[in-house]
């Protein structure tokens, strides 16, 4: 079922928001109960299900497990991996790959008909179900976009972006939710009893990223005004080689460019990560995003270099890179191609238990938007699908087993907030920032500064969008500035080894953001004043 905008009743039981893997698994999951599925873009458009290269990792292989899948994953959160929700994860990973095969994702074969299996860095085992080598996340979404069309009890709104949530005594009342293609037209409220967050990432609060421009943290800030606890929200994972050809999103250099021999140069052509980790190239990604970070911060910049590894054999072997640096104007064959680390992931989000239940009563949230545990510090690759299948799944069930509760009341008609056309520069401005001061490498001055920028917005914008932007923006850099040591995808400069003191999750609500900014802020003043002899 699909309805325009102006279709729109003002009341509904269960509303998810998000048309990307977690969303639509999890309307499926609960169909034939009627949902209503709200995307702020077409479904296939704007989310990073869709462009997810590598694949969903699963134990499928003959000799490996799922503790081991969960000790890989142990392993590369940096100590802040919650071990019963990886090892839960990683036990649910072969059926939720059922349920795509059922749903007609067409998963490559080997010979003998078996799932074939990648191997990606850090898992020790083959266990990346891909589909045409880099089409996963395309397929998939194709796949679950067909059956959600022709599911009766799946009502799709397209092209509504939600803006506030509606909560009773921390419970959920309702969504607020306006126009995309018109930010001033007034706004519409739906009831409901069970909202599910599934809004995706944060990348695009950065200047430089692979995350669809949707992907700007709206959900988190939502939820986190709401009242909801956010977990983790410092963890970012930025992916060392994003394509620098001008382009926003920028287009991803995979990793396995450098698995076949691809080197990081700078601008003098010399291969600066050899000085930096016995793995060179090869090393944890974050310890490569840094290495690249460091040489454009000493303005030598940084190139991958696959003329000597690849040179003619380019186009054929990576035909998705080669393309976009084609479209770019430079040819990787006989080119070093300019690169910088970019947002990709994030780790942190609205804090959820084994059900997908946030702290609020009534709201769920999955896949990126939600931070389960499984992640740690710093994400095992090809892991995100996985949780955003399996929580989507989870919280279908939990919604669906919750005892039939009364239906949504409609509610009491809101005088429209004031909004105004969002000023691009503010938020390119507040990209920057992002990426400047809380971006790969952090030091305490920057954080303080971001976080008191942010928090000035967040409190004095008339634009909601801008403010919601401002709200995450403002959770990042307050939970990096409090994190003083360097773990996983988080590095301070000035504290830059693992602490024991701080071998825990961060827990925050927005209340306790905006009072760090605000000391932040009293400490500058303080510091401003002249000196009375
Ligand atoms: C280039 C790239 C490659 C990747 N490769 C892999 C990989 O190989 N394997 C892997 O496991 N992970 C990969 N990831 C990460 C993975 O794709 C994501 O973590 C995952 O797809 C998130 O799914 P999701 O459903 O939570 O969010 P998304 O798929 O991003 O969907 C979010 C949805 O919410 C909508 N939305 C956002 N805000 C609002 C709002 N306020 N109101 C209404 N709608 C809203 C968006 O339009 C979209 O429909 C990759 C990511 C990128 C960017």
């Amino acid at each position: 079922m699909n309805n325009s905008i102006h279709n729109l009743t003002n009341t509904d039981d269960i509303v998810i928001i998000g048309g990307g893997l977690a969303g639509l698994f999890c309307a499926l999951k609960l169909a034939p109960r009627p949902v209503t599925v709200i995307s702020a873009a077409p479904l296939g458009q704007g989310a990073s299900s869709a462009w997810a290269q590598g694949g969903i990792a699963a134990a499928l292989a003959e000799g490996d497990s799922a503790e081991a899948h969960a000790a890989d994953t142990v392993a590369a959160g940096a100590g802040l991996v919650d071990e019963e929700v990886a090892l839960a994860l990683a036990r649910e990973a072969p059926g939720r790959i059922e349920d795509l095969l059922r749903h007609g994702v067409p998963f490559d074969r080997d010979l003998e008909g078996k799932l074939a299996l990648g191997r990606e860095a850090a898992h020790s085992a083959r266990r990346i179900v891909h589909v045409r080598g880099d089409m996963a996340g395309q397929a998939i979404i194709a796949a679950l976009t067909e059956a959600v069309r022709k599911t009766p009890s799946i009502r799709v709104i397209e092209g509504l972006v939600a803006e506030a949530l509606m909560t009773e005594d921390n419970a959920i009342t309702g969504v607020q939710l306006r126009r995309r293609d018109d930010i001033t037209a007034k706004p519409v409220t739906i009831a409901a009893r069970a909202i599910v967050l599934a809004t995706g990432g944060i990348g695009h609060l950065y200047a430089v990223t692979t995350n669809p421009q949707e992907a700007l943290g709206t959900g988190l800030a939502i939820a986190a005004r709401a009242g909801a606890v956010i977990a983790d929200p410092e963890f970012v994972q930025f992916h060392p080689t994003a394509i620098m050809v001008g382009r926003d999103p920028a287009p991803l250099a995979t990793e396995a460019l450098r698995g076949e021999g691809a080197t990081l140069i700078n601008g003098k052509g010399e291969r600066f990560m050899l000085a930096r980790h016995p793995d060179a190239e090869l090393a944890p990604r974050d310890i490569v995003a840094r290495g690249v970070f460091a040489e454009i911060a000493a303005g030598r910049g940084a190139f991958l270099d696959a003329r000597a590894a690849l040179g003619p054999r380019f186009a054929e072997k990576f035909p998705t890179v080669h393309a976009s640096c084609i479209a770019g104007g430079l040819d990787p064959a006989t080119q070093p191609i300019p690169i910088a680390p970019a947002a990709h992931y994030h780790m942190g989000g609205i804090a959820v238990d084994a059900r997908g239940r946030s702290s609020i009563e009534g709201l769920w949230a999955g896949g990126e938007v939600a931070s389960t545990g499984a992640h740690g510090a710093n994400r095992l690759a090809s892991n995100s699908l996985l949780e955003a299948a399996v929580y989507a799944a989870r919280i279908a069930e939990d919604i669906a087993g919750s005892a039939a509760p009364s239906p949504a009341r409609a509610l009491a008609e809101q005088p429209p907030p004031r909004n105004c056309v969002m000023p691009v520069p503010s938020t390119n401005n507040l990209r920057r920032l992002m990426s400047s001061h809380v971006g790969v490498i952090r030091d305490g001055e920057h954080l303080a500064e971001a976080a008191r920028t942010f928090a000035a917005i967040e409190r004095d914008t008339g634009n909601v969008t801008l403010r919601n932007v401002a709200t995450t923006a403002l959770l990042v850099a307050a939970g990096a500035f409090s994190r003083r040591e360097s773990r996983g995808g988080h590095f301070r400069s000035d504290h830059p080894t693992e602490k024991s003191a701080f071998a825990h999750r961060t827990m925050m609500t927005l209340g306790e953001a905006r009072a760090i900014a605000s000391r932040l802020d009293q400490g500058a003043r303080h510091a401003a004043q002249p000196i009375m002899a």
